[in-house]
């Protein structure tokens, strides 16, 4: 016996391009269905990325500020009486990651979106089956056939696997592991130096682990600016981080409560064999689309394993709309979340955007780093003739009365228009202050428009208007 519904819009993946596009939908007057089968609202970044990492990040920082921190500001701390409570960290994370997926499932209630606990696959290209979850609990009762006149796919990534390396998710873990470990490992060894293994790195670091960082390429931070990168370098090495670049990790096995890994430089060819209790493999993401059935339905993916759409988020079915980690772009909440959001409103009124050139990258380090639009690499390779403004934060009069000066800002503008054509911030609240940048961006605005935007005293933000008065003429404070 199968039972069937049917619905205006069926979204499948309950992520930040799912959430969105669902509850979008339903806010458009659409009759809309959402299918999940994690058991839990809210995908990759409330469950297992942006928000628990977040979570350990902060409360490590306050951690660790509490204990070197302190004495200069002229708070006495008896170090010997500050304990961490691992066990406490984890569990004010699960908490925060209950209560946001949670509150997704009310904004669906909120908002009318039926929501389906399960395993969502194409039947063909008008019907989906929504079939049970083994052992989860709440998941429907017996397949369920959803038919609808506009489907989005939003299913996300996964661990992309390091070949070769089995991951356990205790001794050698990914992402997901790493934000679970029942203990601060001693030594934490970490395969790539993107955002998530630095963010990652830098929790462990804070609770005392020794870290060290492997990165195939010369340098830390993909695709961060250059500059910025080195900057991050030379500051997370002050903090205790060792870093490995140019370093390929040819294997590693575990032995008991121990794993050897063994790690080859490809500038000398010199192999050496190192130890670490914890190994985190964090070499990026992939698109995921299994059991989906989007193969069965013909639709296209690429070499990468993305699913391929055109510039208005379609499939080769136009009622069938993809977003997020699963399709082209970088792999970012925000970004998932803007696309979902797009799709919805090209079903309803045939329009909907999103810039591509304006979405800001951040990593939650401290100091954080923050970036929109082009690097000085993108803007020379484009034949681009620019100007470059930079606003220290030693010389910002908040940075200084929260003793928080690492780090600069950098505007890139056109040398012609003034245009701003990218933000690049290393520093305290970076994430914050990116925005004043992307909404400078998108309404192009000019480093002299900026300038004379009227800025509180004393604040952070201060720096920006500065390092745009340097990209045009001159600072005032430096
Ligand atoms: P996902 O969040 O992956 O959601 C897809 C959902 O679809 C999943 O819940 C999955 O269970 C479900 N699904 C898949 N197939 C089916 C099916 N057939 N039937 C039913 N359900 C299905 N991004 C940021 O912007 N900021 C950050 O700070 C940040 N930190 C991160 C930290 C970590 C450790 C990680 C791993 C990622 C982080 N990210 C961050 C990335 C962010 O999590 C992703 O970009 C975002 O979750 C993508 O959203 P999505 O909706 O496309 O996919």
């Amino acid at each position: 016996f199968l039972s069937s519904q049917s619905h205006d819009l069926v979204v499948i993946g309950g992520g930040p391009a799912g959430y969105f596009a669902a509850i979008k939908g339903a806010q458009l007057g659409f009759n809309t269905a959402c299918i999940e089968k994690r058991g839990k609202l809210g995908g990759t970044c409330l469950n297992v990325g942006c928000i628990p990492s977040k979570a350990l990040l902060n409360n490590s920082l306050m951690y660790d500020q509490i204990l070197n921190d302190t004495q200069k500001r002229g708070i006495v701390v008896d170090k010997k009486n500050v304990n961490l409570d691992f066990d406490g960290l984890m569990k004010y994370k699960d908490k925060v990651v209950s209560q946001l997926t949670g509150g997704v499932e009310m904004l669906f209630k909120k908002y009318g979106v039926t929501y389906y606990k399960g395993d969502g696959e194409f039947l063909n290209e008008n019907e989906v089956v929504v079939k049970p979850v083994d052992g989860l609990e709440g998941t429907v009762k017996e397949n369920i056939n959803l038919q609808a006149k506009n489907f989005v796919i939003a299913t996300g990534s996964e661990v992309t696997p390091f070949p070769g390396i089995t991951i356990d998710e205790e001794r050698i873990v990914s992402s997901t592991g790493a934000l679970s470990l029942k203990e601060v490992p001693k030594r934490l060894a970490i395969i790539g130096a993107g955002i998530i293994g630095l963010e990652m790195g830098s929790v462990y670091n804070r609770l005392g682990s020794e870290v060290t960082v492997m990165e195939y390429q010369d340098k830390i931070g993909s695709s961060m600016d250059d500059e910025v990168a080195a900057t991050m370098s030379k500051v997370l090495k002050k903090q205790g981080f060792n870093f490995k670049t140019n370093a390929k990790v040819v294997s590693a096995t575990r032995s008991g409560d121990v794993v050897d890994f063994t790690v080859e430089n490809t500038k000398t060819g010199k192999q050496e064999t190192l130890q670490a209790d914890v190994l985190l493999v964090a070499i990026g993401r992939r698109p995921y689309i299994q059991g989906l059935g989007a193969e069965k339905i013909g639709l296209e993916v690429d070499e990468s394993g993305r699913l391929v759409i055109d510039n208005q988020y379609n499939t080769k079915f136009p009622h069938i709309k993809v977003a997020g980690d699963v399709t082209f772009g970088p792999m970012l909440a925000h970004k998932a979340e803007e696309e979902g959001f797009a799709a919805v409103e090209l079903f309803k009124t045939g329009h909907g955007h999103v810039n591509y050139n304006n979405i800001p990258s951040v990593m939650y380090t401290h100091p954080e780093v923050a970036w929109t639009g082009k690097n000085e690499k993108e803007l020379k390779r484009d034949d681009i003739n620019y100007k470059v403004g930079k606003f220290p934060f030693i010389a910002n009069s908040r940075a200084k009365t929260n003793m928080d000066t690492e780090g600069f800002v950098k505007i890139l503008i056109d040398a012609e228009t003034e245009r701003i054509l990218g933000a690049h911030i290393v520093g305290p609240n970076a994430g914050e202050m990116i925005a004043e940048a992307c909404l400078a961006l998108e309404y192009g605005a000019s480093a002299e428009d900026i300038a004379r935007v009227c800025h509180a005293h004393p604040t952070l933000s201060e720096a920006f208007k500065e390092a745009s008065m340097a990209a045009y003429s001159q600072p005032i404070n430096f």
